[in-house]
């Protein structure tokens, strides 16, 4: 069983029984099979194997999946292969446009045209906001087949006259419901406008809220649709603990949670950009080391903190739910949310982060006073009820008390009040309370 996020509900999708599909019977030419085998994969995803036929048919394709499931390879495979097949001769003309929220996401994406297309005459490079453009303009001028971007930097390069668009015969939108959470539609609506309008079009996006539907309708004609999220993605595959706190005390308990787990990597999630600086600050008082990744971070400290927390070199980074959309980390032990998202979607793509490929993964919710009403709303999606762990130093009763409850103002009674009560709860150390990272 796979299962995925559909608007505010959970759905199930079986997955075939039938024989192993390979990539050579999807209709890939050679050298994209050959980068393939160089790049480890042998055989396609569901979401691949499920979009890659219809999409070299020329069908536009509406695809609701979060990374992890593959979805990149779907699109981009394709999208090589139809300009393998129509190459043009002469200096390169940006024949497919992949538009994405984060800078991070951008790279990625590009790097996987970069690789599938390694053995092809093809060109792919990425352009995004909060760096020099120079560079940027200096590759555009060579000419690229794959332009991946964000959209406003796309737009401030296309107004100064060094980006053409009227070329493009291919166009994805990744991420799409991160774009509109983002404020990008009205940025989407002028760029849609430079294209031509006979291309195909591909839109991705892990929900399908209404604004989502409705940009689908007025871009695609007759889509085939796929719904698809990693199996390993499963909000009853990630083991979910819940913890009662007073808003005062969850930085200490931040501080005791990863002293007692001593997590291998850890990400922890904040509301606001604002609050995960605090939070970096808070650890290193304490003698934790972290780093934050958001917004507000240049690209390049944003890269160097995810290459440590990749390498293992550094166990606690902290995000805010935007700018972790897209990390491809893998083996993270623990998701910890210091605060509880205001969507309930968010709560299940950031647990998501955890258990990925097959692996234990335990999420940790801190809820306070103020945040009953968002956990009632998170349980009403995820359909159960996350297991609570009392026995940790800082539970609050009035916290617990808040749940459901439409806004209720802080209160600081539960506040450094040790937890008297028996092991009722499984604990928070993981299946068998074990301690120590989960792998
Ligand atoms: P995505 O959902 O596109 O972000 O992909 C998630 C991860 O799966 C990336 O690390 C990809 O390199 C990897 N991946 C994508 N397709 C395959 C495949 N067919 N076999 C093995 N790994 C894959």
């Amino acid at each position: 069983m796979g299962y995925g996020v559909d608007g505010w509900s959970i759905f199930c999708l079986p997955q075939s029984d039938g024989p192993v599909t390979r990539f050579e019977s999807l209709g890939l030419s050679p050298p994209i099979l050959r980068a393939l085998d160089g790049v480890g994969y042998s055989v396609p995803t569901p979401i691949q194997e499920q979009a890659i036929p219809p999409l070299l048919e020329g069908r536009d394709l509406l695809g609701c999946a979060q990374t992890g499931t593959g979805k990149t390879a779907a699109f981009a495979l394709p999208i090589l292969q139809q300009i393998l097949d129509h190459s043009t001769p002469g200096r390169p003309v940006i024949r497919s446009l992949v538009l994405c929220p984060t800078r991070e996401l951008a790279s990625q994406i590009n790097q996987c045209f970069t690789d599938y297309a390694r053995h092809m005459r093809c060109k792919s490079m990425v352009v995004f906001g909060g760096v020099s453009q120079r560079p940027q303009v200096n590759a555009l001028r060579r000419g690229v087949d794959i332009l991946v971007a964000t959209p406003g930097r796309l737009l401030d390069l296309h107004e100064q006259g060094f980006i053409r668009l009227d070329n493009v015969e291919f166009l994805v939108l990744d991420e799409a419901d991160r774009m509109l959470d983002m404020g990008f539609i009205h940025d989407l609506r002028k760029i849609l406008k430079l294209l031509p309008r006979k291309r195909q079009n591909l839109l991705f996006s892990a929900t399908l809220p209404k604004n989502i539907q409705s940009l689908a309708s007025n871009l695609l004609h007759n889509p085939v649709r796929v719904e698809i999220t990693p199996q390993a993605t499963t909000v009853e595959a990630i083991e979910q603990r819940l913890m009662f706190v007073a808003k005062a005390d969850k930085r200490r308990l931040l501080t005791h949670l990863i002293r007692e787990l001593k997590p291998s990597r850890a990400l922890v999630f904040s509301r606001t950009k604002h609050g995960a600086n605090r939070i970096v600050k808070n650890l290193d008082r304490d003698g934790i080391e972290a780093l934050a990744i958001h917004g507000n971070k240049s690209q390049g400290a944003r890269e160097r903190a995810l290459r440590r927390f990749r390498s293992g070199d550094l166990s606690i980074l902290v995000a805010t739910d935007v700018a972790s959309r897209g990390i491809d980390v893998s083996e993270i032990s623990h998701v910890i949310n210091l605060d509880l998202p205001n969507e309930p979607e968010s709560y299940v793509h950031r647990i998501g982060r955890t258990g990925r490929a097959g692996q234990d993964g335990c999420a940790i919710s801190f809820c306070s006073e103020d945040e009953g009403a968002y956990l009632a709303s998170i349980e009403k999606t995820i359909r159960q009820e996350i297991e609570v762990v009392e026995d940790h130093p800082f539970h609050s009763d009035t916290a617990k008390a808040a749940k459901g409850r439409k806004s209720s103002k802080p209160q600081q009674s539960g506040r450094n009040r040790p937890n008297s009560r028996g092991r009722t709860n499984r604990g928070y150390r993981g299946r068998g309370g074990s301690k120590g990272p989960r792998r």
